[in-house]
């Protein structure tokens, strides 16, 4: 397969937007599967009780598996939770079990409480070697504003946000980007949100098109390129445990994945090499 560039440091990309389905686990696992079987080591933070990300990627996640709640609520390094896919060379998951349903509540009184993800994350890189090194971390997040969000805003540099190419798209959109500014004002001045991608494309209606279009035109920076089309076989994969990637590789879905990943890839080598970028650890 084709061969992504190595990041120069391990790139942390929230997946959010507090509507639900609108593609946030669908795009982190798919994304994640194109990056590791593209040559790149790959972590999914499965940030959502739900577990569907944990699921898509055919990972063991009944009550009692060690989980994200462990890590968020009783200090578990990361090490004990994350658990290698079976698919995919390159790509672990650390899983969301029911458990994390109370933990929106239980994190309320915790000392540090939007801080937690970020300080496991931060251990869990530290006690990595630079050939285990993650290249990409990428935490998947349920549909509202609450802690666990904020403690995935907390931990990224970059929030990548999935839109559904449909008429309510853009609405929501601003109270998510006040968000943003306000984690990034109070507790994360890095955070920036790098990518957006458009979801559930149908190139054949004009409101597909019409809800792309505004959304180039409001972020042309961070939309990316390529959108993803409604596919049935992208629906399909989770239901065997699997991504597009390798469920249907030669599909349109799978091949737009790839396409997303590769521009998400490159993106991050051109501001590494452009003269004028900040340097590293600014
Ligand atoms: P979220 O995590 O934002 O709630 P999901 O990723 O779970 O959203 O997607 C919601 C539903 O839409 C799921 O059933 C998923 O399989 C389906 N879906 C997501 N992306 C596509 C697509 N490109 N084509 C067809 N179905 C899709
Ligand atoms: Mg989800």
């Amino acid at each position: 397969g084709k061969t992504f560039p190595r990041p120069r440091e391990t790139r942390i990309l929230t997946v959010a937007n507090q509507k639900g389905g609108v593609g946030k686990t669908t795009t982190t696992v798919n994304l994640a599967a194109a990056l590791a079987t593209g040559g790149l080591q790959v972590l999914v933070i499965d940030n959502d009780p739900q577990g569907n990300a944990s699921t898509a990627l055919g990972i063991d996640h009944h009550a009692g598996t060690p989980s994200t709640y462990d890590v968020l609520i009783d200090d578990v390094p990361f090490s004990e939770v994350v658990q290698p896919c079976p698919d995919v060379e390159g790509l672990f998951c650390a899983p969301a079990t029911i458990d994390l349903s109370g933990a929106e509540i239980e994190l309320v009184s915790m000392v540090a409480r939007e801080n937690r993800l970020r300080n496991a994350i931060t251990a869990l890189l530290a006690s990595q070697t630079d050939e285990e090194r993650y290249d990409y971390v990428f935490i998947d997040c349920p549909p509202s504003l609450g802690l666990l969000t904020v403690n995935a805003f907390v931990a990224a540099r970059e929030v990548l946000i999935p839109i559904q190419s449909e008429y309510y798209a853009l609405e929501g959109l601003s109270q998510l980007l006040r968000n943003i500014e306000l984690i990034r004002g109070h507790l994360n001045p890095t955070l920036h949100v790098s990518t957006i991608l458009l979801t559930m494309f149908d190139k054949r209606t004009n409101l597909s098109r019409q809800v792309a279009d505004e959304v180039h035109t409001h972020f042309p920076e961070q939309t990316l390129e390529v959108s993803i089309p409604r596919s049935v076989r992208i629906s399909e994969a989770p239901s065997y445990g699997q991504t597009v990637l390798t469920y249907d590789p030669g599909s349109t879905g799978a091949l737009a994945y790839r396409a997303a990943a590769q521009e998400i890839a490159s993106r991050a080598e051109t501001a590494s090499t452009t003269p004028s970028a900040q340097p590293s650890g600014a």
